[in-house]
Parts: C-alpha cells; structure tokens; sequence
C-alpha cells in the first residue's frame, strides 16, 4: 500500500545527509566534549561545528545558543531559569504544553499570569499585549507559529512593543524554523527556542537562543555544560544533525517554500475538481499547513479512514478516553464546535511529490463519497 506522510507538523523524516552525518559521528567520534584529551577535542569540535551553523543561520552569535534535549526543554530552561516569583507573564491561551505548563506551574509559585486569546485570523493581537503591560510585567512569551493551525504571529511588532516597555520576550519557534526565515538580528527577541525534529533534523535535540546581557538561573544541576544551563554529557551526533539540519533549511528556504507552496495549491486545486466542500481555517499561515474542516465529517473518523489508505494526518486533540473532543484552540479563534470536530490538520513538505498531492485528493474524495457526506462546493 501507499504510504503518505501528510504530517510534517508533528514531525519530519531525518534528511538522507543528516542520517550520514550523523552515522559517522556515532562510528568515529566518541569522546567526552569535555576530556582534555584529542577524543574530547573532536567531539567538541562537532558541538561548536553546529553552534556556529545554528548560529549563522539564525544571524546571531555563536555564544548565544545552547543546545537541550528537546524544544520543550529550552522553553523550560527559558522560562523557568528567568521568572521570579513575584514576576506578570503575558502569554496566550494557545501556547504549547511545554510553555503553557511551565507557566502555569510558576503561577502556582507566584508569578501572575496573562493570557490573551487569538483573534479569528490564529493570530495575537499586539496591542493587546501591550494593554496588559504593567510595571511587574517581566516577561512575554508568544509563539511565532501555531502548531495547530499554522497561523503566524506578528513577532515583529510584539517585539518593539516589547523592547519600548523593557520587557523581556521569549518565543517559541519550534513551528516555524525552516518554514521562513527567522533573522535575529533584525527581530529584537530576547529568548528563542527551537526543536531539530521539525526541519529534518533528529529528534531529542533543539536548542535555546538567550540575546547576550540575559541571565538565566540553573534549572537543572550537574556538570555545567552548555552555559551551566542544561548539563550533562552532549548528544554529539544529534547536536550536529541539528546544525546541518539547520544549515539545510536555511540555504535551501526559498526554493523549498515555494515548491511547498506550489503543492498546496496543487491540492486547493484538486479538492476544487472533485468538488469536495472544505474549509480552509488560517489565511495567512505557514507554507504546507493546513487547519481544514470538512462540513460533517467527523475529523477523527476522517483521520482513520486516511490512516487505512496509508495517509497520515492529525486532529486537534483526543481526551484520554479516547473520545474525541473539538480543539480548544480552534473553539477560541471563534469557530464552533461542530466545525472544530469536522477540522483535521494535514501538513505538507518538501518530501512529497505533485502525484502524493493528487493521491491524496483523490483518497479524500473516495472516502468522504463513502462516507456520503459529499457537498457540491
Ligand atoms: N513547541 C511547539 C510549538 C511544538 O509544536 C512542539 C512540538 O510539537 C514543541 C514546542 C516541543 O518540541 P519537542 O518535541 O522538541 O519537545
């Protein structure tokens, strides 16, 4: 059976070079980062190697990214290693788990909490963050793009709101590294995290941007690696796919987002010829991710009838019976719950080809036929 990946959003297959890259790595080089001796050297080498593409990459200095376990562990050293009990967060209702639980466990040690709700178009508003800004605010955490609907927040602009009231801003950009160019020496953001496993690079490796003049506490105690901000021994193999990974993503973004582009409207297009009725939720959103509702058809059901034809895509969100439930995220940009039920997320990228496209197309129109919930558009 055919077998096509159509959720780049949750995760990517590791590119064929990282996979070499990262093979030798584990043959060859072995030694302790932090020995003296040549076997530490070399594998010291390999970290500050891909300290140096993540950073050129990113348009800021090596010194200021240190590499974690995972995006969410960088947004736990960010957030954790920098509020203090008596500090304002502005946040947002739709931040991923890995903030969103981080700050409401600093709530319950007595950080005051904020958090805005995304207008209908995915995104936060910029004034109303700035509205919420009192003396105690000391931190905004916003995420650049969101995971479920791909919207893009305006960063730019929360971040001279930011800078103009001297509060520090953290985002999460685990969604969007490699989807568009992130530029951090045009983007005034103090604190950014990011995740290996969302441009083709391995997973349990990302890596956490901290603008110099910041300090962070420890979070986590042992041998002072990485800053003294996340110790232990480094994943040396996985720090390195994440630099190639990154350095990928960057030089080959333009052609990459426009072939992706071309793809989405290839299946705009092909769902258009079968007259397959569907709602496109985000406008202006990350190339190749698509919150699509199809009117009656339950999302969930969708999703399994893809599965058994070898398509994969996802929906917002199960609770733990198994039972489906509408996404809370799409509830709060204003669509109802009936609609946020029938909305799956499918996400494309540079992995698929036109005739992946059309197979799919042509498999959501047999099954939403079978299902006998077609519509005329
Ligand atoms: N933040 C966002 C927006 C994400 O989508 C994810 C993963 O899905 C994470 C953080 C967590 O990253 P990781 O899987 O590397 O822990």
């Amino acid at each position: 059976m055919k077998k096509i990946y159509c959720d780049i959003s949750a995760t990517t297959p590791l590119n064929e070079k990282v996979i070499d890259l990262m093979t030798s790595i584990h043959k060859s080089t072995f030694g302790n980062p932090s020995s003296i001796h040549k076997y530490g050297q070399e594998s010291h080498a390999v970290i500050e190697k891909a300290r140096i593409e993540t950073a050129k990459a990113l348009n800021c200095h090596q010194e200021e990214i240190i590499f974690t376990a995972s995006g969410t562990e960088a947004n736990n050293i960010a957030l954790e290693g920098f509020v203090e009990p008596n500090n304002h967060i502005i946040s947002t209702t739709y931040e991923h788990p890995s903030v969103m639980n981080v700050i409401k466990n600093l709530e319950t040690k007595g950080a005051k909490l904020t958090l805005l709700k995304p207008n209908e178009d995915g995104k936060i508003d910029p004034k109303k963050i700035e509205k919420e800004i009192s003396k105690n605010t000391k931190l905004i955490t916003v995420m650049f793009a969101n995971n479920e609907l791909g919207s893009i927040n305006n960063i730019k602009e929360i971040s001279k709101i930011a800078q103009k009231h001297k509060v520090i801003l953290h985002v999460d950009a685990v969604q969007c590294i490699g989807k568009f160019p992130v530029d951090l020496n045009k983007l005034k953001i103090d604190m950014m995290s990011l995740s290996a496993h969302k441009f083709y690079g391995p997973k349990g490796v990302g890596a956490l941007f901290i603008r110099k003049g910041i300090n962070l506490k420890t979070i986590l105690n042992g041998g002072g690696q990485e800053l003294n901000l996340r110790p232990g021994t480094e994943n040396i193999s996985g720090i390195a796919g994440l630099g190639l990974a990154i350095s990928m993503a960057y030089n080959n973004m333009k052609e990459n987002m426009s072939y992706i582009k071309k793809l989405e409207r290839l299946f705009i297009k092909e769902l258009d010829n079968y007259k397959i009725k569907y709602i496109l939720h985000i406008k202006d959103r990350l190339p190749g991710v698509l919150a699509i509702a199809f009117p009656k058809i339950d999302g969930q059901s969708l999703l399994i009838s893809l599965d058994l034809k070898g398509i994969a895509v996802s929906f917002g969100s199960a609770c733990s019976s198994g039972a489906t439930k509408a996404s809370q995220i799409l509830l709060d940009t204003g669509i109802n719950e009936e609609l946020a039920k029938n909305t799956l997320r499918i996400s494309f990228g540079k992995i698929h080809t036109e005739d992946d496209i059309r197979y799919v197309a042509k498999q959501l129109s047999i099954i939403l036929k079978r299902l006998g919930k077609k519509f005329d558009a």
